[in-house]
């Protein structure tokens, strides 16, 4: 049988295909990763502006409170001591995320975590009929009651997501912490930060020695850059791969409005929320508060939430049990692909975190 040039094709050199490119050629393996976009990174990648790092596919803040992962990224580069805080905007008032002590003596004056307790509790108490929440909507009024909700989730999450709350999976509301004290600190994880220097830094450090090919995609040379590996490593759209078959699994995009201003300090924080839904946008990000920047201007970027189109980007998995069984379908078909690794964001149609992709990746390294 011919032998082939590379071990394995690796599609997509975002996080997925850059760990597992990285670690099989530490095993000796050859790769060739390929990207349909002009750069490496996927969502991850930077865009270096006037000496601020422009989160091009939206805000990233890593966190994980998995040592090996930490110790892991930490090989490539080093992070600094950001930690998530935003801030939420409703009908002109401030309030701090993730719902804590601050937001509750902002939203009611309450000063004592036994008062807000009893505050809530009575928030609760209209709704404590439903046992078991079966969407989002049902899960925030358990968890917070109406006011929370109503200034500062529906707004957002029907924005973010494009359908009513009570049309979204209840698991996406948990991600959010909940707390009895004055720590607006956004995530629960042990360890958290931005790579000093910018995320490219992390993905150049893990595709060292890694042939990168950009600017190509799959689908329209699929057969002749399958020949040239062993095996493929697919990390793009999962129903894409099997030509739709099934039909289309639904996705939500952004669409993202960057401005440069000549001012050193926009917002005073990187991210803040607009729980509004008369507002269009659901975020503004001040990038250079990522890097503790102090250039004398700054760039800002509007989060526009929309539909996913062949035009745009697929940002999102909607995993709702619709779309969820179809992709199980996919997934049995993938199954039983002897040639192919499917895996990340788009391929596992999974609401990954960063870390969540690493772990992913490192573990089917292992299992190979
Ligand atoms: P991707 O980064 O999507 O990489 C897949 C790559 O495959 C892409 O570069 C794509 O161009 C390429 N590709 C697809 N199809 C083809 C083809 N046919 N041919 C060639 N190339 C192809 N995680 C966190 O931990 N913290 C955060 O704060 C955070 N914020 C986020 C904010 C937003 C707006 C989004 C969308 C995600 C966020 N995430 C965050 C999640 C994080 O981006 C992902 O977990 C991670 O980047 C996914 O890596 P991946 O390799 O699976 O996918
Ligand atoms: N959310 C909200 N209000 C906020 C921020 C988040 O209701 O101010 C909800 C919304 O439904 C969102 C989910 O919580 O989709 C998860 O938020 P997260 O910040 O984790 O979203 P991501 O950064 O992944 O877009």
């Amino acid at each position: 049988m011919e032998e082939k040039k590379y071990d394995y094709l690796i599609v997509g050199a975002g996080l997925f295909g850059s760990v597992f490119a990285h670690e099989m050629t530490k095993k000796g393996k050859k790769c060739l990763v390929i990207d349909k976009r002009e750069h490496k990174g996927g969502n991850i990648y930077c865009e270096e502006i006037n000496g601020i790092n422009v989160h091009k596919y939206g805000a990233h803040i890593f966190h994980t409170s998995n040592k090996e992962i930490w110790d892991y990224v930490n090989s490539f580069v080093e992070f600094n001591r950001y930690t998530n805080s935003p801030i939420a905007e409703f009908e002109g008032k401030l309030y701090n995320l993730p719902f804590n002590m601050n937001t509750f003596y902002q939203l009611w004056g309450v000063k004592t975590p036994e008062e807000a307790k009893a505050k809530i509790d009575e928030q609760r108490a209209a709704y404590s009929y439903i046992k078991e929440p079966k969407n989002l909507e049902e899960q925030a009024l358990v968890l917070g009651g109406k006011d929370i909700y109503e200034k500062l989730i529906k707004g957002y999450t029907e924005k973010q997501w494009g359908r009513p709350a009570t049309e979204i999976p209840a698991f996406i509301i948990r991600r959010l912490p909940f707390r009895f004290n004055f720590d607006n600190n956004y995530f629960n994880d042990t360890y958290q930060g931005i790579p000093i220097g910018g995320y490219n830094k992390l993905i150049e450090g893990m595709l060292e020695g890694v042939e990168v090919r950009t600017g190509v995609n799959y689908f329209k040379e699929k057969e002749e850059l399958d020949a040239l590996a062993e095996k493929t490593v697919f990390t793009g759209k999962i129903d894409e791969f099997f030509n739709y078959q099934f039909g289309k699994l639904e996705y939500r995009s952004l669409h993202f409005e960057h401005e440069q201003l000549n001012t050193p300090n926009y917002q005073g924080n990187a991210v803040i929320n607009y729980t509004d839904k008369k507002v269009p946008f659901t975020r503004i990000i001040e990038h250079k508060h990522f890097e503790f920047g102090t250039q004398d201007n700054t760039i800002i970027t509007r989060e526009y939430p929309h539909e996913f189109s062949k035009d745009n980007e697929p940002y999102y998995p909607i995993n709702d049990d619709k779309n969820q069984a179809l992709y199980e379908k996919y997934k049995n078909l993938a199954n039983k692909q002897s040639k192919y690794i499917f895996g990340g964001r788009l391929a596992d149609y999974k609401y990954y975190d960063m870390h969540n992709v690493i772990d992913a990746a490192l573990e089917t390294v292992k299992k190979l």
